[in-house]
């Protein structure tokens, strides 16, 4: 029998039992900051100063976090099925140190730096990458100013077209803590429910798109997912 393919996309909802803090739930603020004032390519060219202090300051609260029940729960299923398609809108690193790989960062990672000049990525967490002082990068001659490498408000989220493969291609689709209001990745449920998958939604609370699931559960992702990881291994295997 050929095995099923699993599409899980996460939110900021499964970090927050960390303690990264969403943004939905806090009036739309994120850590005290409206997102427009951080968020957009528009202030980052009119005000880059505190912009790069708001993301440094989430690189580094990284090392001051770690994996919770939810993320745990999701290393197992994808140790153990073999289709399992790890896809986040979160900046964090919190699905790595929980042991998944090959996690499709749809809106950039905080770990990443990005040259203003080239566009390369590096991975810069070392105790002199996150201070206060910009960074340079390492690729050009004359070193550029390196930017978060976070997929902006109006900017193109990465990977889009491994995404809707994947997507399109897959017999459950899962959406674990999303609020349903950021674009895309708010829509790729209706890909895959139009593509006959099964759709399944995890969430403290009802999302803007509720109605494109099959499956809704309310709660805790920590809480619910050990359970519900274990019935999709049953059904997978
Ligand atoms: P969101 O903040 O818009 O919504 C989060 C959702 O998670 C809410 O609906 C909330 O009810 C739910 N939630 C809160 N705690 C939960 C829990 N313990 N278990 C289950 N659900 C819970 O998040 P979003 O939909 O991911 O969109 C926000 C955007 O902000 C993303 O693009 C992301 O890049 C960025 N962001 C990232 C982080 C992070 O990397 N951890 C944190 C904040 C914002």
């Amino acid at each position: 029998m050929e095995q099923r393919k699993v599409v899980v996309l996460t939110g900021a909802g499964i970090s927050a039992e960390s303690g990264v803090r969403t943004f939905r739930d806090n009036g739309g603020l994120w850590e005290e900051h409206r997102v427009e004032d951080v968020a957009t390519p528009e202030a980052w060219r009119h005000d880059a100063d505190m912009v790069w202090r708001f993301y440094q300051a989430r690189r580094r609260q990284l090392s001051e976090v770690k994996p919770n029940e939810g993320h745990l729960s999701l290393f197992r299923f994808q140790s153990e099925v073999e289709h399992v398609t790890l896809i986040t809108q979160n900046v964090d690193d919190l699905h790595e140190r929980a042991g998944c790989t090959d996690v499709i960062h749809m809106h950039g990672e905080l770990r990443t730096l990005r040259c203003e000049f080239s566009h390369e990525r590096e991975v810069r967490m070392e105790p002199s990458d996150l201070s206060d002082d910009f960074a340079y990068c390492t690729c050009c001659t004359h070193q550029s100013r390196m930017r978060p490498d976070i997929v902006w408000f109006g900017e193109t989220p990465m990977e889009m077209t491994r995404i809707i493969e994947a997507v399109e291609s897959c017999d459950l689709f899962v959406v674990v803590g999303s609020s349903g209001h950021v674009y895309p990745a708010a829509g790729l449920v209706n890909h895959a429910k139009h593509s006959g998958a099964h759709t399944v939604l995890v969430n403290l609370e009802q999302p803007a798109n509720a109605e494109a699931f099959d499956e809704v559960h309310l709660g805790l992702a920590g809480e619910l997912l050990p359970t519900l990881v274990s019935t999709w291994l049953k059904e997978s295997n």
